[in-house]
């Protein structure tokens, strides 16, 4: 799990309230974009060396 992502806790929040809403297969589905979100194929940027924000 990677807490750093944005989208990521955005999609298990959203796989969170539909678990809790009782809606499974909303959830599976948010699970997997979580799963294959972009950032997680690469390497998330973490705070560039140097340089100011
Ligand atoms: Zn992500």
């Amino acid at each position: 799990m990677n807490d750093t992502c944005p989208t990521c806790r955005h999609y298990a929040a959203l796989r969170e309230q539909a678990r809790r809403a009782g809606d499974h297969s909303k959830a599976t589905d948010y699970e997997v974009l979580r799963r294959r979100h972009p950032a997680h194929t690469v390497r998330i940027p973490r705070q560039p060396e140097g340089r100011a924000v």
